[in-house]
């Protein structure tokens, strides 16, 4: 894309329209659902597979559909309009395909790129442990090597794992050698049902309830030493490249609830009547659409921005952090006002936007916090 070119391709356009006709006809209709029962939505997750929305930024030729990041954004968004727990899984899931195939090796991409994307497997990242959030560098699970089986054992236990009860394919993040802490970090790829790898808590949320989270356990699980991904004490690099990738998708659901808001306010504010006429009338609710409307606007500027740099192999470190904290606090700023459009029915859960007040503030908090966000950006910015 030429920088001064905002407009989509007819490939992009085409996905697009295929995005929203699948949230409308199968999102949408199951969204409360999902929340309410805080159920994982496991048959339209298969239909996402099916129709190639699982494998968007893979090539064909390991099943996935191909594009890029900015094909990832206009899915995603596309999905954070209906239902923001779908566009969490479809987000979160593309982390591990992506970074198999930046990072594996010929074998692995033939092994586990297609069960990700035409197969219809969900993907999972294991970074996060009891201890080590923010701190990412904090991890204590270890993975050490069995010279005699070439295996490595892992011990540990992650938590807070978007999706890790389902995943057939996870990436983890281990101590390969414990005692050089950050340089001893590796990346592994487990599968599920490996012998010693089981599921703990399932997390009970504030939002995004279909996503599960999950506690992961590892009780000298067994994994190939085939299964390294990337070298040996690289594991902190990849985790760090790939939640740059990953936050355009945070700031894409970012994007997609809070244009959803926007549309479901419009149409409320020229329903509701009040003192005799529309509430779209009264120009204080006209001045709360027209901030919705500009600061998501600018939001999906900067989103657009980031995914074209990553498309182009630009840097995009800086950026992909600038949208995401932009995003993720304007999708608060824009269900919140929306809510209060919505007056006491917005209260109600016969509305949707209680949930997407709750689902928004997500994006604030996982594959990285607004703080340290902020602290990432003013390294960058004040890099010398
Ligand atoms: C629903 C959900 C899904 C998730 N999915 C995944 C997943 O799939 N994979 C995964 O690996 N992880 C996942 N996470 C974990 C998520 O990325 C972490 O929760 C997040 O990075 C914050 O870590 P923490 O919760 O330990 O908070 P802490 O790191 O303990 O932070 C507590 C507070 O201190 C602030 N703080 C910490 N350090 C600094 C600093 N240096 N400067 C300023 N302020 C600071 C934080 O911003 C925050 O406000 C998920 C979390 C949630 C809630």
């Amino acid at each position: 894309m030429n920088r001064m070119d905002f407009s989509l391709t007819r490939e992009q356009e085409l996905l697009k329209k295929l995005a929203r006709q699948f949230a409308e006809e199968e999102l949408e209709p199951v969204a409360e659902e999902v929340d309410r029962e805080h159920v994982f939505p496991a048959e339209n997750f298969k239909k996402m597979a099916d129709i190639g929305l699982t494998g968007i930024g893979i090539p064909k030729e390991y099943g996935g559909s191909g594009g890029g990041t900015l094909e990832k954004v206009i899915a995603v968004s596309e999905f954070g309009k209906k239902c923001m727990a779908s566009a969490s899984i479809l987000s979160i899931h593309l982390i591990a395909p992506q970074a198999i195939l930046k990072y594996g090796n010929e074998e692995q991409k033939q092994k586990y790129l297609p069960r990700l994307t035409k197969g219809g497997e969900l993907g999972a990242f294991a970074l996060t442990e009891p201890n080590a959030g923010s701190d990412a560098g904090a991890v204590k699970t270890t993975a050490i090597l069995d010279p005699k089986t070439n295996e490595y054992v892992l011990n540990g236990t992650k938590c807070f794992i978007s999706g890790g009860s389902r995943a057939g394919v996870l990436v983890v993040f281990v101590l390969t050698e414990p005692k050089k802490g950050l340089k001893g970090m590796s990346a592994i790829i487990v599968e599920r049902g490996t012998p010693g790898f089981s599921i703990g808590k399932i997390e009970s949320k504030m939002g995004i309830a279909g996503s599960e989270t999950a506690e992961l356990i590892f009780e000298d699980c067994r994994v190939p030493v085939t299964n390294l991904l990337g070298k040996e004490g690289k594991g902190f690099k990849i985790a760090m490249q790939a939640l740059d990738g990953a936050r355009i998708g945070v700031g894409a659901q970012a994007i997609g609830i809070s244009e959803g808001a926007i549309d479901l306010s419009v149409k409320y504010v020229n329903e509701r009547i009040q003192f005799g006429k529309p509430i779209a009338n009264l120009q204080g609710i006209q001045w709360y659409i027209a901030d919705m409307a500009t600061k998501t606007a600018a939001a999906r500027a900067l989103v657009e921005f980031a995914a074209y740099l990553e498309d182009a192999g630009k840097p995009f470190t800086k950026e992909s952090a600038m949208c995401k904290l932009n995003a993720s606090e304007n999708a608060r700023f824009v269900t919140n006002l929306a809510l209060q459009i919505h007056g006491g029915y917005g209260y109600m859960k016969d509305y949707p936007l209680e949930r997407m007040y709750r689902d928004a503030k997500i994006t604030e908090i996982y594959e990285g916090t607004s703080e340290i966000h902020k602290v990432v950006i003013a390294r960058e910015v004040m890099k010398r």
